[in-house]
């Protein structure tokens, strides 16, 4: 299980040190996690890691899982598509739904937990619980709300309201709740299997199981098929660049357990590809780490074409492996992809791709912007610095709730 200490050799032994101390007022405090999904997508890939390091510093971390029916998930990916602004119909019998499945349950929540936080929407109706538990609940929003549909906000904020306090990966993200605020921006892990150093040898041995040719620059974009990443849009920009330069796209992804649409997007990209060989559309088994490490680090450039992002971790990631990044100027991308210094931002189709030719007729552009952008990833969102900040802000809910 992976330990505090073994991030001395990226940041040191004495922010360890001050990591631990920060934690000691919170020894054996119980934080519950519960969010949708135990694998695909960014919230399981953090609370992967980050629940064994809150272990390690003392806390007395759990994880749960909502357990949900298929129609309880199509109901919740149709209110993550409302939060992103997309024009869906949202009606009494989802919000029936979605009581009725909350309440069953509420058997999951922690009694005796100091801490309770709820991951996203999906879960949010265990808030419900809030008034009779002695705990400070914690709603934790990884996505962009700016743009939630108002009717269902409506529906949602009653539960949001009910928690002491709200994160959001933003300040432009935070609701008006009458509840305490943090922003804090979420991580990955250098250490994990996804983003761990790979040799060479073990990075063709990969790269040839998955049957993808190291002849030629690879185009990398990895996601889960949404329409929010638009895979079908990075194919059509593929297609400008490899008129200019020869290259090959790989699109690289699975489903999320509570992503019902991933099966469809799936195929409206492979009917995108039409069987050309210079494109790769590869589904990803969820244990895919290693897999999604090397095609990352094996990109020429990597893009994300994302319509809407919270955070945009795929991002971090491929940065912190050093590679060049294009990605549409949205959500949290911008705080990581600042233009022409630690990626290049660019939005449509052919801006995309003039921004992908550009890095792969410039090496040396390419190159400087890997330097720049994996050394923003490890002063701000590396699973460490993702843990003192996690402390810094458990121990703020105490103080201020605290009647000593
Ligand atoms: N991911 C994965 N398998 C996939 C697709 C994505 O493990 O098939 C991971 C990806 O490497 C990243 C996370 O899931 O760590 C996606 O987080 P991001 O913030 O980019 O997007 P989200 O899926 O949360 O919208």
């Amino acid at each position: 299980m992976v330990k505090l200490d073994d991030y001395e050799s990226i940041i040191g032994s004495e922010r360890v040190e001050a990591i631990r101390e920060l934690a000691a007022p919170l020894q054996g405090s119980v934080v519950q996690h519960i969010n949708s999904a135990a694998v695909g997508g960014g919230v399981a890939e953090i609370l992967k890691r980050l629940v064994p390091l809150m272990e390690d510093v003392g806390l007395v971390p759990r994880w749960n899982v909502l357990r949900g029916t298929d129609e309880f998930f199509s109901i919740t990916k149709t209110f993550h598509n409302a939060f992103h602004g997309q024009p869906v119909e949202i009606n009494d019998f989802m919000f029936d739904t979605y009581r009725e499945v909350s309440r069953q349950n509420f058997d999951l929540v922690d009694t005796a937990a100091d801490f309770v936080i709820l991951h996203d929407q999906q879960p949010l109706g265990l808030a419900e619980l809030r008034p009779d538990h002695p705990g400070h609940w914690i709603w934790y929003c990884h996505i962009d709300p700016v743009d939630v549909d108002r009717r269902l906000w409506e529906f949602l904020r009653d539960y949001a309201s009910l928690c002491d306090g709200a994160i959001y990966h933003l300040p432009e993200y935070v609701k008006e709740l009458g509840s305490r605020v943090h922003v804090m921006p979420p991580a990955i892990d250098p250490l994990s299997e996804k983003n761990r150093e790979v040799d060479e040898e073990e990075r063709l041995a990969i790269l040839s199981n998955l049957e993808v040719p190291d002849d030629l620059p690879l185009i990398v974009q990895v996601s889960r098929f949404d329409r929010l990443k638009d895979p079908v849009g990075v194919i059509r920009s593929f297609k400008i660049v490899r008129d200019q330069v020869p290259c090959r796209l790989v699109l690289a992804g699975g489903g999320a357990g509570d992503d019902p649409e991933g099966v469809q997007v799936l195929e409206e990209a492979r009917r995108e590809a039409d069987g050309d060989p210079g494109i790769m559309v590869l589904e990803l088994a969820p244990t895919a780490d290693l897999e999604i490490n090397v095609l990352q680090r094996s990109a020429a450039v990597v893009v994300q074409k994302s319509v809407r992002e919270g955070f945009g971790l795929t991002v971090t990631e491929a940065m912190w492996k050093g590679r060049p990044v294009v990605a549409s100027p949205v959500g949290g991308i911008r705080i990581q992809v600042l233009h022409e210094e630690t990626g290049l931002a660019a939005s449509g189709d052919e801006v995309v791709a003039d921004a992908v030719v550009r890095l792969l007729k410039d090496p040396a552009l390419a190159a400087s912007i890997g330097v720049s952008a994996r050394e923003m990833v490890k002063r701000n969102f590396i699973m460490p610095v993702y843990l003192e900040r996690w402390i810094g802000l458990l121990a703020s809910e105490r103080r201020l709730t605290c009647d000593c």
